[in-house]
């Protein structure tokens, strides 16, 4: 397996070595327990508010928007203004309103009411080509809608993610998040991608922090690329 020209490493030499850092990770944080089956649209419009910001200002954009809007038809029949007065906290407010906006209108137009459980009985490709061919819905989007939301194998890759990736050594460092999720894929152990995906997101926020990762401390130093960091 090559990544632009550079050598890699072999695809089961990767496979492995996400298997013991899931082992690890699960040692140290234990198996992340399922919720609730999925409100679909929720998941579809809280991942979009997630876009460049943090996740304290997701969910105040989003609690601030289910507080003014508390049926979806009230935000697909609002003023643009309103929703991007409600959403102010999570950024691009402007973007992301008509996104939301444009993607109701989509769902409502095309299956004549504000719901998603449709996808329920769609196999998890159409959805991602249904799904992540709407403007403004990226792979992140579909992969948490289809993980959190279906239940499905997916394996959604944000920024913590694509730090401790390529810092470990299992995204290639040219790889952008976008590139990285068709990577993932047949990497994350069958059966794993709910556990991998919050237990790394738990250690990037703890530990491999993105500007002061503790190293000295760090029970995954030892798979480690760059431990010193
Ligand atoms: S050793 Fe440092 S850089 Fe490597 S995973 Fe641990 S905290 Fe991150």
């Amino acid at each position: 397996m090559t990544e632009s020209g550079k050598p890699w490493q072999e695809h089961e030499v990767l496979k492995r070595k996400i298997k013991g850092i899931t082992l690890l990770l699960e040692k140290q944080y234990g198996i992340p327990r399922k919720e609730g089956a999925g409100d679909f649209l929720g998941i579809l419009i809280e991942t979009i508010l997630s876009q460049n910001t943090n996740d304290q200002n997701r969910d105040r954009a989003y609690q601030r928007l289910r507080s003014r809007f508390p049926r979806w038809d009230n935000i697909l029949s609002a003023k643009t203004r309103s929703i991007v007065s409600a959403i102010r906290p999570g950024g691009l407010a402007e973007q992301k309103a008509k996104r939301i906006q444009e993607i109701l209108r989509w769902i409502k137009d095309s299956r004549g009411k504000l719901s998603l459980s449709f996808l329920k009985g769609m196999d998890s490709e159409e959805i991602k080509e249904l799904i992540g061919g709407l403007k403004g819905v990226g792979p992140k989007t579909v992969h948490c809608l289809l993980l959190f939301g279906l239940g499905r194998e997916a394996f959604p890759v944000d920024t913590h993610i694509l730090r401790i990736g390529k810092r470990v050594g299992f995204i290639p460092e040219t790889l952008n998040a976008m590139k990285a999720h068709a990577w993932m894929s047949p990497l994350v152990p069958k059966g794993k991608s709910l556990s991998l995906h919050l237990n790394l997101i738990r250690f990037g926020r703890s530990v491999c922090t993105a500007r002061h990762p503790q190293c000295k401390d760090c029970f995954l130093a030892e798979e480690c690329l760059y431990p010193s960091q």
